[in-house]
């Protein structure tokens, strides 16, 4: 690694933002951002470090009841003529900094700022860490664990949060895990699930100038069509967050030729369904909804429930001040919530300017969230004096 690429987390929340976006790092290529978190966090003394490839986990051992663990992605979509970064009337733009760089440069920050003030338990915590740097007065309520990981943007397979889930269950511990996606500060809880179905309404072919001799399959997908477009989603309250659901056709395909009658149609239908629904459940009410037809699952991703009753759930959602709402779109909360760890959405970014050439984020927003996250560690009795 070249010394131009180290993060220095002394910086400011808005220079090491800055740091952090400047070192590209789109699906598949975090390694250069990866080893940089990695020296970093290691220069910090305290914590303990693992690293799975591109994935880097920190944690502390104080022998606290109660462990929070915040997660974000290293990885961002491609670059579009977007970096190095550019500050403009208080707003950081580039590629990654609402999603969600952002959010791993508040990461940073606490790790340094925890690492430099917490007093350790005893001379080898629970997570085996060594004591040596740690001095001063903020002493944190809570273990906690920081995960960065690798290929977010990318195909479930390749999701490096997947991959720790599997190689290393235990790096994951903890009684509640805060994704520092972005929200524009707003706690997003739970989220729903999805899953597609391919419904394929067959023909007869024939020659189109005696179309009487066949069966068109796309008109006969017509009263498909029809039961979608008719169709009421249900909307869901679930601990006072509101879940509103769809059931949509969203790819046609059929035909052969400009002179075919077509033998088949191809209609592939997505469900977004509330958490309160598990995948076997959300196909019966497709398959029920869509009754005549034959419905084929081609893929599904399990919801999260918002899980706001768990008391470190509980604790966060009073020390941000703000009622949490649903989360619509599909995320990482959904593999904590099946480790059985409740998970939400917190961050500084905005999801709205997500994946957009003109990407970016509110600097007094990265600040905010800074604050919020250092008060909630620090507990009820802690978290005032600083700065
Ligand atoms: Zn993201």
């Amino acid at each position: 690694m070249s010394p131009g690429m180290r993060l220095d987390l002394s910086l400011s929340a808005t220079e090491l933002t800055r740091a952090v976006v400047d070192i590209p790092s789109p699906s598949g290529a975090e390694s250069t951002l990866a080893d940089a978190v990695e020296e970093a966090l290691t220069g910090l003394g305290g914590l303990r470090v693992d690293r799975d490839g591109d994935a880097v986990v920190a944690r502390t051992g104080l022998g606290r009841q109660t462990r929070v663990l915040l997660a974000g992605h290293l990885d961002t979509v491609p670059v579009a003529d977007n970096l190095p970064s550019r500050l403009v009337d208080g707003h950081l733009y580039g590629c990654g900094t609402s999603d969600m760089k952002a959010g791993v440069a508040v990461m940073l920050r606490l790790a340094a700022a925890l690492a430099g003030s917490a007093a350790p338990a005893g001379p080898a915590g629970s997570a085996g860490v060594a004591s040596s740097a740690w001095s001063g007065g903020f002493v944190p309520a809570h273990d906690v664990t920081w995960v960065f990981y690798d290929n977010e943007e990318v195909d479930a397979v390749r999701n490096g949060l997947r991959r720790l889930a599997a190689n290393h269950r235990d790096w994951l511990d903890a009684d509640l895990a805060l994704l520092l996606e972005p929200t524009s500060g707003e706690i997003e809880a739970g989220c729903q699930g999805t899953l597609r179905v391919a419904v394929t309404v067959p023909g007869r072919r024939a020659h189109s100038a005696r179309s009487w001799l066949g069966e068109n399959a796309i008109h006969r997908a017509a009263p498909l069509l029809e039961r979608l477009a008719s169709y009421q989603p249900r909307t869901v309250t679930i601990d006072g967050c509101v879940y509103r659901e769809g059931l949509n056709a969203v790819r046609i395909t059929g035909g052969v030729a400009g002179n075919i009658i077509p033998d088949a149609c191809e209609v592939l239908v997505n469900y977004r369904f509330a958490p309160d629904r598990d995948v076997t459940q959300a196909l019966g009410h497709v398959r029920e909804a869509l009754d005549g037809f034959p419905v084929e699952l081609t893929d599904s991703a399990a919801g999260a429930l918002p899980g706001l009753t768990a008391p470190a759930a509980a604790a966060f959602v009073q020390a941000v001040g703000r009622t949490p709402v649903a989360k619509y779109g599909w995320t990482d909360v959904a593999r904590f919530a099946a480790l059985g760890i409740p998970a939400l959405n917190y961050g500084p970014g905005d999801p709205n300017l997500a994946h957009t050439r003109d990407e970016h984020v509110a600097l007094g927003l990265i600040d905010a969230a800074e604050d919020v996250l250092h008060r909630y560690l620090a507990g009820p009795a802690a978290g005032r004096g600083r700065r």
